[in-house]
């Protein structure tokens, strides 16, 4: 396709979740207006229209069943789990919360397929990279990029896939359910003394040390970036969680918003140097105040728009 720049401005779309409200009791720490906000401030910062935000798709079942447990598959859509299962999972059982977990769900897969074609695709949700095989846990209950993954490899689409995981928690459900897989490197950078407690080995782990600055942090992430060339992707899925930050309330690493901007020009610049397209989803923030989590977000966006200006 082609497009006359400055006659027809085109934008990328960013898939979204969040019309399917996430119904959370008054005192629940989960700061779930973060994703409308996230939303809202694109607009601002891009001059964007509604037009730019497409709604994320619902995973359908088969979808969801090339990674999960049938059984737990039909616990969560039926509301079966019993109160452990649910508490691992942190999030009351609602039939909102079914349509919420399948829109984020099958928002990163269809933003890995805009992806494929331009080169960038994007949702405003997803990076639930503790859902594992046959439970969910840390606000995590389908996995993301483990389905989008294996939907597109059972499409012959790709084969080969990479996941640069950079939230402060360890993928450890992304780890469980592909790191075994030769064609899918798993790479997890994440604090050491964070959660989960139980750290399933990724392919690349990379554990930080509680009060980490843009320095370590930076130098660290530089050292792994090579292999993930090396091993020559066909597609990228970054976890661009910001919970990194000092600000965070969990996540116990000290880097400010310049350095998460460094960060994300080390992925976004070695993902187009390459030629691989790449998929960014949102991941984890819980910042003090919340604005700051905001902000940490709409900076990965700015530099991933210096990188992928426009959609084609
Ligand atoms: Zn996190």
């Amino acid at each position: 396709m082609t497009q006359t720049i400055g006659t027809n401005q085109m934008s990328h779309q960013y898939f979204f979740a969040d019309h399917h409200t996430l119904p959370l009791p008054a005192n629940h720490r989960f700061p779930a207006e973060k994703y409308m906000l996230t939303r809202e401030g694109l607009m601002e910062i891009f001059s964007l229209t509604s037009d730019s935000f497409i709604p994320s798709p619902l995973a359908t079942k088969e979808e969801l069943l090339t990674t999960h447990c049938p059984i737990y598959v039909d616990h969560v859509f039926n509301g079966t789990l019993d109160d452990r299962a649910q508490k691992r999972i942190g999030f009351p059982w609602s039939k909102e919360l079914v349509k919420r977990v399948r829109a984020s769900t099958g928002g990163t897969l269809a933003a890995a397929r805009v992806a494929l074609e331009t080169g960038y695709g994007a949702q405003l949700a997803g990076g639930t990279h503790h859902a594992h095989y046959d439970f969910g846990s840390g606000y995590c209950v389908f996995n993301d990029f483990a389905v989008a993954i294996n939907v597109l490899r059972a499409e012959q689409k790709i084969k080969r896939a990479a996941i640069i995981d950079l939230d402060v928690h360890q993928g450890d459900g992304n780890a469980a359910l592909l790191a075994d897989n030769p064609d899918v490197l798993v790479f997890s950078m994440h604090g050491a003394k964070n959660f989960p407690s139980r750290k399933h080995p990724s392919d690349i782990d990379i554990e930080l040390a509680d009060g980490c600055d843009d320095n370590g942090y930076l130098s660290q992430l530089a050292l792994v970036l090579p292999h993930i060339e090396q091993f020559m992707p066909e597609i990228i899925f970054y976890q661009a969680g910001v919970d990194v930050l000092a600000t965070d309330r969990l996540g116990r690493l000290a880097l400010t918003t310049k350095g998460l901007a460094q960060r994300d020009h080390q992925v976004f610049s070695m993902a187009q140097r390459m030629r691989v397209p790449i998929v960014q989803v949102l991941g984890g923030g819980y910042g003090e105040p919340l604005s700051t989590t905001i902000e940490g977000y709409l900076t990965t966006f700015q530099v991933a728009r210096q990188y992928y200006p426009t959609p084609y």
